[in-house]
């Protein structure tokens, strides 16, 4: 049996909705059984819901509850296109649960004009949830078992709101009970990706994009033989679509280049989807809802190696540069961990690090604590930082083979000022930092070499 889970796009309105459901009709007939099913939230909801929540947090109550409107708008009018007559009111009842929970929360952000990520996340989670109930009753009246199962059930998670991480033991033994009974009874469980709770049940999420998690802990949690992705695109590509005009399909990848890919900003794929498909040696496939005919990306444990020197390339914008110059650095030791202990108080992510003989280098995307660092960070030396930077990354499993091949790239790229370089031990990839202003033309400058 599959887990499917369908992005945004994949279940935009009910043309989407009725592609998936032929989809998830074919995996159950070819299985006989399943699939698990796994949708985001409509496409733009998640932004709807956060606008909403951010009006209503700076007053503007009217336009927060008008952006509800519109939105129990849209969800009924694709319960109109896709629900048999019979099984409307009940769902339409299930769903004003929810808007009726958003009408009440919004309401109160706006009196006391504050949005924690607590209060956020139950407006985000809207999405999901939502749209969860809506695809199992377009699915059961379309004549296949879908049956509707909360999420905040069956993924159980910390409680760093917005950006929750779930805990494994308890989320496969939650998945065991909620999600492997319904398709053991012969159904076809349908959960919102995205969303969780923590054990004492507050509603939290897992950050942006992260309903591919969710379809990742659903396979692991009910030992499925492939997750797969289904989205707007034909696989992972060898360069982020929306940066390079034509990249090719790459058609099998090991979870090693998947996760620095999807790490590095190849956004098809959230990068924790790839954990709980390693730990139970699941091969994940990034498929195309609107070709569903195509064999996509196949990624697995050992992967296939690729016919091109770099498996793809993947970039990254909005990064800030962080330095931090200090000779007293040269020749002592724990000053690295002084440095990495400010940014680990901030709870902020480090993507790339470089270091000399009296600086450190390091980049970040989360600029919210910023000020905060730089200011811990003073004491260690002279701090500076650089906005507006970006970040190209060429993958590929030949790299550790191949000794010639990082030079390559880094020569490709001559004439684009570099702000910094990493190779790291995976000697998977090679990273290069530089002004976002030039990154277009060096993805289309590595791309084509490489590629076309
Ligand atoms: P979904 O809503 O299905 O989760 P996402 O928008 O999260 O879809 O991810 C799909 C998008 O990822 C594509 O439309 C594409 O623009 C972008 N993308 C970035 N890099 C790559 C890549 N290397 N290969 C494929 N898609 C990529
Ligand atoms: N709906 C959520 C988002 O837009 C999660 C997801 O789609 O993966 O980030
Ligand atoms: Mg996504």
């Amino acid at each position: 049996m599959v887990v499917q889970k369908f992005g945004g796009t994949s279940v935009a309105d009910p043309d989407a909705i009725r592609r998936l459901i032929e989809i998830v009709r074919t995996a159950r007939s070819a299985d006989g059984t399943g699939p698990a099913v796994v949708v985001s939230a409509m496409s733009g909801v998640t932004d709807a819901l956060l606008k909403i929540a951010g009006d209503a947090g700076d007053g503007r109550l009217e336009q927060a509850l008008a952006g509800v409107a519109a939105l129990r708008e849209r969800h009924l009018a694709a319960v109109q296109a896709l629900v048999a007559a019979s099984e409307r009111e009940r769902l339409v009842a299930s769903m004003a649960e929810h808007f009726e929970q958003l009408d009440a929360v919004v309401k109160t952000i706006a009196t006391i004009g504050e949005t924690s990520p607590r209060t956020l996340d139950v407006v985000a989670s809207a999405g999901e949830l939502l749209n969860s109930r809506l695809v199992a009753a377009a699915l059961a009246g379309a004549g296949l078992p879908g049956i509707w199962v909360d999420a905040r059930k069956a993924v159980v998670t910390n409680d760093d709101y917005m950006r929750a991480v779930p805990m494994a033991a308890a989320t496969n033994e939650a998945m065991q009970q909620y999600v492997r009974t319904q398709v053991d009874a012969g159904k076809v469980p349908v959960l919102g990706g995205f969303v969780g709770a923590t054990v004492d049940g507050h509603t939290t999420t897992l950050g942006r994009g992260g309903s591919d998690y969710s379809g990742a802990l659903v396979g692991a949690g009910i030992g499925a033989r492939e997750i797969q992705i289904w989205t707007d695109v034909d696989g992972m590509l060898t360069a982020d679509p929306r940066v390079v005009s034509s990249p090719r399909l790459v058609p099998t990848l090991s979870f090693a280049e998947a996760a620095e890919l999807a790490y590095f900003g190849a956004k098809v794929l959230h990068p924790s989807t790839i954990l709980p498909a390693i730990e139970h040696d699941i091969p994940v496939r990034i498929l195309n809802s609107r070709k569903p005919e195509g064999t996509g990306t196949v990624i697995t444990a050992a992967g296939t190696a690729a016919g091109t020197p770099v498996t793809a390339f993947a970039c990254k914008k909005g990064l800030t540069v962080v330095d931090i110059t200090s000779s007293r650095m040269l020749m002592a030791y724990g000053f690295l961990r002084q440095v990495f202990e400010v940014f680990e108080k901030y709870k902020t992510a480090v993507d790339v690090v470089t270091t000399s003989e009296v600086s450190v280098s390091v980049t970040v995307d989360d600029t919210r604590h910023l000020d905060a660092i730089v200011a811990d960070l003073r004491p260690f030396g002279e701090v500076s930082t650089e906005g507006e930077m970006a970040l190209l990354c060429a993958v590929g499993d030949h790299f550790r083979s191949d000794a010639h091949l990082a030079a390559r790239v880094v020569s490709v790229l001559e004439e684009v000022p570099l702000r910094m370089i990493s190779q790291a031990a995976s000697r998977r990839n090679i990273t290069v930092i530089m002004r976002q202003a030039d990154l277009q033309p060096a993805m289309q400058r590595v791309h084509r070499e490489f590629f076309e």
